[in-house]
């Protein structure tokens, strides 16, 4: 597992950064993680999924929005 993920399943509040230029970290949309430019990350279902189960993520939990650091 690469260190983002590993981040990621560790740490509930870790988002990884966006993989566009907007210099930000991604925001969980429910679905998936995004950009407020369009762009979303390309995890496979299975990750998502562990990752949910993992944190307990509640159905239809999002973030509010994009932070920087
Ligand atoms: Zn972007």
């Amino acid at each position: 597992m690469n260190i983002v993920r590993e981040n990621m399943m560790a740490d509930p509040d870790y988002r990884p950064y966006v993989g566009c230029s907007c210099m930000s970290r991604a925001r969980w949309n429910g679905k998936t993680f995004d950009c407020r430019c369009g762009w979303e990350s390309k995890f496979e279902a299975e990750f998502i999924e562990a990752w949910k189960q993992k944190h307990k993520i509640p159905e239809g939990y999002k973030d509010n929005g994009w932070r920087r650091h």
